[in-house]
């Protein structure tokens, strides 16, 4: 489901006691967030990483990349010095290689157009290449305290459940949707009045966290299938319990694909032939991966390795062959496509590799973890 934000207005008051439901969530979600690195950062450039890599891929595998991410490219100015094939290399295996080329883009923008200062509202955020309704409001509520809310799916999903509203998946029934979820987000803390030890107070981020807990009571506790109502802060405000009905997602399809693995020794190391995608290719520009081969070319070979991997909504069964089964499978490249380039292997993780092909080499043991 597609991630937004909003800035809109209000059409009418919602009849729903709104404070009643701040106050449990906010409670719970002092309590049970997880612990994530980019919780509790008030760095606008390192929370726009983190929601970019948390768009399409899971949180237990953007934590590592997001660490590897920032001690590569600690600022908006080293990420916009950096080549892209460094920036897509950083990438690899996290899938949807577009996004790390608009951040990459985006944060060019921002040094050369803005003097390097990231924008602080999601109306200016929205302005920058790339960068959508869902990212500007998390990125101004989470660092800069703005009072606008964060929809996505797992948002979404919690507010029509409690509000017990219908899925309604129209421009109209969106706009509805995310200005009800507007009126949930807190004001910002009152500013202490001179004189008062209450500074602590006015320091908490009450628009961001509120975002986060909602985000968070989707994805830990409002699950799509089978949500843990029994565990659930606002239970007591939720319309539906758990009755509310989820469209079913879309079925995976299933693919078969073959790729070559080949090798050569040169003086004491090992070198790898990898394929350059086109620029121009829909899917995965410019990435680097092992040459695919026809049918007819693996007919009757056993395959040195067997996975499967899973791109989008296809299921891919894959399978890798070595020049070792017995037949010169180099030959067999398609021949439109041969942008074929030996590299050592102790230099694969500077390579923009696809996720698929990044899977292969750690699992054979030619390129190691965290290279
Ligand atoms: Fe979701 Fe159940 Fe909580 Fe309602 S009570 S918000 S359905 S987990």
């Amino acid at each position: 489901m597609a991630r937004r934000g909003t800035t809109e207005t209000t059409p009418a008051p919602l009849r729903f006691p709104v404070m009643a439901f701040r106050g449990r969530l906010g409670a719970w979600y002092r309590r049970h967030a997880r612990k994530l690195p980019w919780r509790g950062v008030q760095d606008g450039y390192a929370i726009w990483v983190s929601e970019v890599m948390l768009q399409q891929t899971r949180v237990a595998t953007v934590i590592e990349r997001y660490r590897e991410f920032l001690g590569r490219f600690p600022t908006l100015a080293a990420l916009a010095a950096a080549d892209v094939d460094q920036v897509l290399a950083l990438w690899s295996g996290l899938g949807y290689y577009r996004r790390a080329r608009m951040l990459h883009r985006a944060a060019q923008f921002v040094v050369r157009e803005l003097g390097g200062e990231l924008p602080r509202t999601a109306a200016q955020l929205r302005t920058l290449p790339g960068v959508g309704g869902y990212t500007a409001a998390a990125i101004a509520s989470l660092a800069f305290g703005e009072r606008v809310a964060v929809l996505d799916g797992n948002v979404e999903r919690v507010l029509l459940r409690v509000l017990g509203e219908a899925e309604d998946n129209s421009a109209a029934g969106q706009r509805r949707l995310a200005a009800l979820a507007q009126q949930l987000v807190p004001p910002p803390a009152k500013a202490p009045k001179p004189g008062r030890p209450d500074g602590a107070a006015a320091a908490v981020n009450r628009p961001g966290d509120h975002n986060q807990a909602m985000m968070e009571l989707g994805a830990t506790v409002c699950l799509p299938r089978a949500p843990l109502c029994l565990q659930c802060p606002v239970m007591a405000l939720c319309k539906t319990r758990g009755e509310h009905i989820t469209a079913p997602r879309a079925p995976m399809k299933s693919r078969y694909a073959a790729h070559l693995l080949a090798l050569r020794k040169r003086g004491v190391g090992t070198e790898v032939l990898l394929e350059q995608r086109p620029g121009e290719a829909s899917l995965m520009a410019g990435m680097v991966e092992l040459p695919p081969l026809p049918a007819d070319a693996i007919e009757g070979l056993e395959p040195a390795l067997r996975l499967r991997h899973a791109i989008t909504t296809t299921n891919y069964l894959v399978e890798i062959f070595t020049e070792a089964a017995g037949r010169s499978l180099q030959q067999h490249v398609p021949a439109e496509r041969r942008d074929l380039h030996w590299v050592a292997a102790e230099r694969l993780g500077q390579q923009p590799l696809t996720g698929l092909a990044r899977k292969v080499l750690l699992k054979l043991k030619i390129m190691e973890r965290g290279q």
